[in-house]
């Protein structure tokens, strides 16, 4: 676990700060050792991911990416961290948090990427299947977008469109806009009539609309 800021005084104990921007600033005794503090960091990491990983989500202004230890990446509506390791089977695996092989680095947001688009498609296949069939719809086909605002879209040959960013959101979000795209197969505007069908299913269909409204923009990996 990487300390931004090792700051030494005549103290007793070890504290441990996580900034707001998430950086993780470590007060420390004059003479206790740094494999000591290390130690002691890495018993704190489960904390310290959770900390930076509010904070970061909390700060309005995070900055680019840069696909570096600590950095959170959401997965249906939570955020897990980066961990960086020096060779692995696969460039990017997901245990909770993810694990990336230090060689990927500079191929690191595609890798992302299709690891997203991957999951993307299985989850959003699952799910408007299980609508489709609980609800008595029927879709053509599937595809993954790269959209960047447009979440997802139903064309008229019945084919249902989605942004992988999607899948960034909580399962209840995904849901609203399968639910949202299935409803365009029986009412192609968004009409009361439209609306009626979504709110059938769905009967909190707003409040899941308006947290799309107001978080969608911290679904990216920008
Ligand atoms: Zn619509």
């Amino acid at each position: 676990m990487h300390i931004d800021q090792l700051i030494r005084s005549r103290r007793k104990t070890v504290a441990l700060i996580v900034e707001r921007d998430g950086q993780l600033t470590v007060r420390a005794p004059l003479r206790l050792s740094l494999a000591r503090i290390q130690e002691m960091v890495e018993q704190k990491a489960d904390w310290v991911r959770r900390k930076q990983a509010q904070s970061r989500a909390a700060s309005p202004t995070s900055p680019p990416r840069q696909f570096a230890v600590g950095e959170t990446f959401l997965f249906l509506g939570q955020p897990y961290p980066l961990e960086i390791v020096p060779r692995a089977a696969d460039p990017l695996q997901f245990e909770e948090l993810f694990l990336l092989d230090q060689r990927a680095i500079p191929r690191a947001r595609d890798i992302f990427t299709n690891w997203y688009k991957s999951q993307a498609r299985a989850i959003f296949t699952e799910r408007a299947n299980e609508y489709a069939r609980r609800f008595g719809f029927s879709f053509d086909r599937l595809r993954i977008s790269s959209a960047r605002t447009r979440w997802g879209s139903c064309s008229s040959r019945a084919t249902l469109s989605f942004t992988w960013r999607l899948v960034m959101a909580p399962p209840d979000i995904v849901d609203y806009v399968i639910v949202h795209e299935l409803a365009h197969l029986r009412e192609k505007n968004h009409s009361a009539a439209f609306w009626a069908v979504v709110q059938a299913i769905l009967p909190d269909y707003k409040t899941r609309r308006k947290w799309l409204k107001t978080n969608g923009g911290q679904l990216t990996l920008d």
